[in-house]
């Protein structure tokens, strides 16, 4: 069985030259580079001909494999046609343009060529000698990136794989401020670390609570503090909630504000929020992982105001910078703690030029690290600021054209504004207006009948205990033409079920 759409080239044969020792010969290398770029160019430019969800049953793409490694090598050929029989099958095409679900990413032509160049120089980035040119072009990008958000030079960038992982490290220098000498003391020995609390809204980001858990502060340390109408955490509220905690022998130690919520976009007021924090002397992270981006087009620069008073913040170029997964960007003011709080030089790793560089295993839990900057300088230089300026609002236009259609549809609506890329509504036929529940499993109905369906996929999200369709746009190669045919789809297939 082929599933290759018709027009694809398919892979032609690649002669085996390798011999019993020794890695693959330049001569099959070369062949087997031609034949998967070419099969990667033919993918990205028609990856809609293929549904977006995976349509595979849980169990289908394991049966279909062998269970243990082949004995004897086999063709590269042979390999790349599995890809395409077994492996294309079972993927959710993230790369689609009318790929809508949770954020819609892109891995763009030169992120991915910039992916592949890492892969082969291998870098491995711990130490600066180890590479100098991964060390030092990761401080210049992040440099860039840093000065198109509008943020000021006292913050210093690292990369980490996710925002997860950024937010984590965030929320462990926070902890290494209040609680100095923690990482030889450990927490159940200390007073002062009792009823410790991190703040942030009832719309954050589940890694918060992650991160809480693994900093060992436990879950109940997270405050969610309630949220506007427009799903904004209300600042007032917040500073309530630590007056509380304090009379009550807590210990505040950190707010989280989101710019970019994850299920519709809200943005919380920094500003509000950074009074309060400087007012009880609290660490202020910004989670920006998917709105930071929006701040490098010039009306949009408000999401990020009050940012410069943040002491760390996450922006995720692998959300709506055209980065392929994984790039995640921690900005921090006093890089030193994290460094405090995680360098570790055993003797095999001490090095002569210590104190003239950075060594990024410094700044983090991971001791090797891959050479991810290289994909976000080449995007960078590839489409140049003004051009990723130009996609994202292209973007942020298609959101308030979709947001405009569903205003003016009889029978849906919106259910939250839409600041950023990500609109949020429902179907709601007038003979179900006093029927929540029915609104409810009609909605379910229908994301499950446009998802199944193969040419859209969408996500959901529930806004006040509403059930919410989520239609988020972010791929280079979404039109305005693919938001047309998924919303005729959408209101078809509402009227069918
Ligand atoms: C997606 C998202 C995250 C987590 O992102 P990962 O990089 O997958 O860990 C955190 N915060 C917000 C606001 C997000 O939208």
């Amino acid at each position: 069985m082929t599933t290759r759409p018709a027009g694809d080239p398919g892979f032609p044969d690649i002669p085996r030259h390798v011999g019993p020792l020794g890695d693959m010969p330049a001569d099959e290398f070369r062949a087997a580079g031609h034949a998967l770029v070419d099969w990667i160019a033919e993918y990205l430019q028609h990856a809609e001909r293929y549904p977006v969800l995976a349509q595979v049953a849980p169990g289908e793409i394991a049966r279909s494999l062998p269970t243990q490694a082949p004995e004897e090598g086999e063709a590269f050929g042979d390999i790349l046609a599995d890809v395409e029989r077994v492996i294309v099958p079972g993927l959710t095409h993230w790369n689609s343009p009318t790929f809508f679900a949770y954020f819609s990413i892109c891995a763009s032509g030169p992120g991915v060529l910039a992916d592949f160049l890492s892969s082969a120089l291998n870098q491995q980035a711990m130490l600066w000698r180890t590479s100098p040119a991964a060390t030092e072009l990761e401080a210049v990008t992040l440099g860039w990136l840093r000065q198109l958000m509008g943020l000021p030079a006292a913050f210093e960038g690292v990369i980490y794989d996710t925002a997860s992982i950024s937010t984590l490290h965030a929320l462990a220098a926070a902890r290494e401020r209040a609680l100095r000498g923690v990482r030889r003391t450990g927490l159940a020995s200390r007073e002062d670390a009792r009823g410790l609390r991190v703040y942030c809204s009832e719309q954050a980001h589940s890694s918060v609570d992650k991160a809480v858990i693994l900093l060992g502060l436990g879950h109940d340390a997270v405050v969610k503090v309630p949220t506007d109408d427009a799903f904004r955490m209300d600042p007032v509220a917040l500073a309530a909630a630590i007056a509380d905690d304090r009379a009550a022998g807590h210990r505040p130690l950190a707010v989280v504000a989101t710019t970019g919520t994850t299920s519709t976009t809200s943005v919380d007021p920094v500003p509000a929020i950074a009074d309060v924090c400087e007012r009880e002397d609290l660490w202020l992270h910004v989670d920006a992982a998917y709105g930071g981006a929006a701040a490098i087009v010039p009306d949009m620069a408000w999401v990020l105001e009050g940012a410069d008073r943040a002491d760390s913040l996450v922006v995720n170029p692998h959300k709506w910078m055209l980065t392929p997964f994984d790039l995640s960007v921690l900005f921090c003011k006093d890089m030193e703690l994290l460094r405090e709080a995680f360098s570790l030089v055993p003797e095999y790793l001490t090095t002569s030029e210590a104190p003239e560089v950075r060594n990024l295993m410094d700044t983090g839990v991971q001791l090797g690290r891959r050479f991810r900057s290289l994909k976000l300088w080449f995007i960078l230089r590839y489409f140049g600021a003004d051009g990723m300026r130009t996609r994202i609002a292209e973007h942020l236009r298609l959101a308030q054209v979709l947001a405009g259609w569903i205003d003016a549809e009889p029978g849906f609506e919106r259910l939250a504004p839409v600041p950023m890329s990500v609109v949020c509504f429902r179907a709601c036929p007038r003979t179900l207006h006093d029927q929540p529940e029915a609104i409810d499993a009609l909605n379910e109905r229908l994301l499950l009948a446009l998802n199944t369906g193969g040419q859209i996929f969408l996500s959901h999200t529930k806004l006040r205990g509403a059930y919410a369709l989520r239609l988020a746009i972010g791929h280079a190669r979404t039109t305005e033409a693919h938001l047309a045919m998924a919303w005729q789809l959408i209101r078809e297939t509402a009227a069918r079920v």
